[in-house]
Order: C-alpha cells, then structure tokens, then sequence
C-alpha cells in the first residue's frame, strides 16, 4: 500500500463516521476499508487498481453507468454557469423544465407538481407534512395517522423514519413520530377501525427493497389505490428506489395503471450523480395551499432544486431516450431471471430468488431451509468474499442483493451472477 492511501484509511479511521455501520469493527486495525477511486460504466476501481462491477448500482442510485459523457458534459456545462443559487425567493429555468418533463410522464392526470428535496427521506418527510397539513387545514382535522406495510423502509429523517418497519433501525425512535399503524396486506388495511382519521397511506409499490427484496402480490398496487380513492385517503408512493427504470418500468406505478396522490422520488433522479428528491404531488392537493400566510407550505432545504442536480437529472431523462433504455432492458430482464433460476438450482444453500425488473435478491439459508444464526453474519461474508471475484455489492440480512446500473450488458450479468455463486462457494463450500 502506497503512502496516500495509508493516509486515507487514517483519516477516514480517525475523523468519519459511517452510516449503518458498526465503527468498532470499520476502525479495527485488520479491516482495510475499499477505497473507491474511479467509475466508468458499471465498473468501480479502487486504489489499488482492481476492477468491481457495482452490483448495487452505489446503494441503488446508479442508472446510466459512472463517468458518462452526456451526464459529465450538463454538469460541466451548468458548473460553469452556475453551481447553486437559492430557490427561495428565486427561480431558475432547469428547475421548470426538470418538473414539467416530471409531470410529462403523468400528462391527463392530476399529478402534476413538484416540489424538490435532497434525499429519498426528505422526499417522504415533505410528503407526510404535505398530507398533515393539507387535512388541517382544509376541514379534515381528524386525519392525522399514517398506515405503512411491515418491514418497510422509507429513510431515516424523523418522519420518514417513523414510518420504517425495521424495528432494528427504528424501534428506539418511533414515540416521537408521526403515529403510524402497521399492516401487511390491503386485506388488513380494510379491517382497520378507524380509517377516517388516517391521513395517508405509505407503500414501495411492487417491491420492498430493504424488506430483503419483497415482490408484491400482482394486483395489489391496483387494489390499494381503489381502495384509498374510495376512502379519501392519500396513497403516498415511495418510488425512491423503484423510480427511473429500476423495476422495468420508468415509475413501478406504471405497471398497474396507477396515480398516487403523492409520488416520492429521489435516489436515481439524477442517474445516481448528485443527491436531489422530488416529491410530486396531485394539483387539487396544491390548491390547498393556495390563499393567505397561513397556508403556505414551510419547509425547503438550503439546496433545494439544486441547479447541478437539475442539470444532471434532465441529462439523464435524455439519455433513457438516446440510448432506448427501456427498450435494450427486456433481454436484460430475462437473462437475469434465467441466471436467476440456474443458480437457484445449482446452490443448495439458495433458498430463494426474488425479482422485479432489474432488481433482485437471493436468498441465502441452511441446506435444511432453516436461516443462518444472524450472528453468522452469512449474507456480509458472502458480498465480502464477492469482491475477489469482481463484484461489489451488499447483502440484506441473508440476501445478497442484486441491482446494477441498467447500462448494464449480458455478458456483465453474466459476470455477476458467477461472481456470487463462486463467493457462495468460498463461504460456504460446495452446494
Ligand atoms: C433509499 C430509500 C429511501 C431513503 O432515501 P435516502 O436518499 O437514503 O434518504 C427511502 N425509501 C426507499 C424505498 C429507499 O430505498
């Protein structure tokens, strides 16, 4: 190891903090944290010069690949106009085009406005004060709980986080949240007592990401929507990982038909380059703040449409088009549940496979279906031992989590599906 990056893992040992993360063991002197250092395509090189697919797409942000011209070349551009002026108080043009274009995907629906963030958690933070105050003050005063589906997650802020469904995360802190129920199913919702208080409903349509990679019965997004229309309760959509192509799909509402109330979106809005959210919202839910003082919306960030972020975004809504994304993603689609079902048959330690689109999960137990001691730590050991064969990803639990940029090609499908079966071997021996 040379001298800078000795000096990079002191300082990172020394002075950072990292998320999710137990620090006792990151600082311990026999882990060497991986050191990323340069992007190009959906290749990651450390410091050392090896070569990773990012099979998490960076914690499920990447769309397009890292280093790409067209995403590069509008950043540039906008850095040289500007980089970040306030958008309180002020407009500027990318920010209009970026929400027009947003609501262009909608067009005949409601859903139609805008309002920007940061973070897939202030996308959802914004939407559930949104809801709140809009009940408050247009004569629904009674609405003020939220429903959410066990083991969800939504992100970290307060609210966001008194949403989650992790009990690991979020058990510590839920009593100084938003009062929230839980439920499973839209069956349990209907059995609720007392749904003429809830305000809003939350739900990751068609996949829970963080719930291990949980595909949703078909139907069931359809359903929930009837449901909550006939029930005057907001269906708030978190799309901040499933938006902008990951499940197939530009949005996973798309897939049965539906418009929510509010649509949150952030982690891949700008092809996974810049932090930047949106949070949409359905115009008859803006006219509730139209009027005096007292009804204006109090909340922003001092980055808000940030005029990188916005650059970035529209340049990766133009190269979905250029490069026919959706188009190239079907054989994609269908070559990794080919891989899929081979290495569920090839493993005995497979228990399941799990996908939506471009996004996957395969779960790891015992040969006799029990689940590993959580203690083992089996799914973390397996991504760890991945690495030697070229593959960075992350596991949740015991399932190793699957979710490349959608640049991704066969062959590099291929690729990673391989690198896990060989790192499954490592760890666990044959079959
Ligand atoms: C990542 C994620 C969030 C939180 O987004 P951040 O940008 O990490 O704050 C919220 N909801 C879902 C479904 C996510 O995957």
């Amino acid at each position: 190891m040379d001298e800078m990056s000795r000096q990079a893992i002191s300082d990172d040992k020394e002075f950072c903090w990292h998320p999710f993360t137990r620090q006792s063991e990151w600082t311990a002197a026999e882990h060497e944290p991986l050191m990323l250092v340069k992007g190009e395509g959906v290749w990651l090189e450390d410091a050392e010069g090896n070569r990773y697919i990012d099979g998490n797409a960076s914690i499920w942000t990447n769309v397009h690949g890292h280093n790409h011209p067209a995403i590069n070349t509008a950043i540039k551009q906008q850095l040289d106009q500007v980089a970040h002026t306030s958008y309180l108080g002020f407009a500027h043009p990318k920010a209009g085009e970026l929400a027009r274009k947003l609501a262009g995907f909608f067009e005949g629906t409601e859903l139609k406005r805008t309002f920007f963030s940061d973070d897939g958690s202030t996308a959802i933070e914004c939407a559930l004060k949104m809801a709140i105050q809009y009940r408050l003050q247009n004569q629904e005063a009674d609405r003020t709980e939220f429903v959410a589906f066990i083991n969800c997650y939504h992100g970290d802020t307060m609210g966001a986080a008194s949403l989650g469904g992790v009990d690991a995360f979020f058990s510590r802190f839920r009593k100084f949240g938003f009062p929230v129920r839980f439920v499973t199913s839209v069956e349990e919702l209907k059995a609720l007592e007392g749904l003429e208080r809830v305000a809003g409903v939350v739900i990751e349509p068609m996949v829970q990401g963080v719930n291990q990679i949980h595909v949703w019965p078909e139907g069931m997004l359809r359903e929930l929507r009837d449901f909550t229309e006939e029930q005057g309760i907001f269906l708030i959509l978190d799309e901040v990982m499933t938006g902008f192509g990951r499940t197939g799909k530009m949005f996973a509402c798309q897939h049965e038909g539906v418009v929510p109330d509010f649509l949150c979106l952030a982690k891949g809005l700008t092809g996974g380059y810049l932090p930047m959210a949106a949070t949409m919202v359905r115009e008859s839910i803006y006219e509730g703040f139209l009027g005096g003082a007292e009804r204006a919306f109090y909340y922003g960030h001092s980055y808000t449409a940030s005029q990188l972020g916005c650059a970035a975004a529209l340049a990766s809504l133009e190269v979905f088009e250029q490069e026919r994304t959706f188009e190239n993603l079907q054989p994609k689609i269908s070559l990794l549940q080919e891989a899929l079902q081979e290495i569920k048959q090839g493993s005995a330690w497979v228990w399941d496979v799990r996908q939506c689109g471009m996004v996957a999960g395969i779960e790891l137990r015992q040969q006799d279906g029990a689940p590993f001691e959580p203690a083992e730590r089996v799914g973390e050991k397996v991504c760890v031992a991945a690495r030697k064969h070229g593959l960075l990803t992350r596991a949740i639990l015991d399932t190793i989590v699957v979710m490349p940029p959608l640049a991704i090609n066969e062959d590099e499908i291929k690729l990673m599906l391989k690198a896990i079966e060989a790192a499954i071997t490592d760890e666990l021996g044959e079959k």
